[in-house]
């Protein structure tokens, strides 16, 4: 029997797993938070990219 991970909605074995109706531990977690913590973002933190690009390209002109 497989179900779906109401947190990342990956499908995952009801069988033999801990932490159902999650896929992982970290699901699981994640769905406690939410009601501690309002409005918890399951998204991934987004890194600030160092704009690396470009501010190495400082052309002096000739
Ligand atoms: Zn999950």
């Amino acid at each position: 029997m497989k179900i779906k991970c109401p947190i990342c909605h990956e499908i995952t074995n009801w069988e033999g797993n801990p932490f159902r109706p999650f896929c992982s531990e970290r699901c699981k977690l994640i769905d406690l938070g939410e009601w501690l913590t309002e409005g918890y973002s399951i998204s991934e933190p987004v890194l600030e990219g160092e704009d690396k690009e470009g501010s190495e390209e400082i052309i002096s002109e000739k």
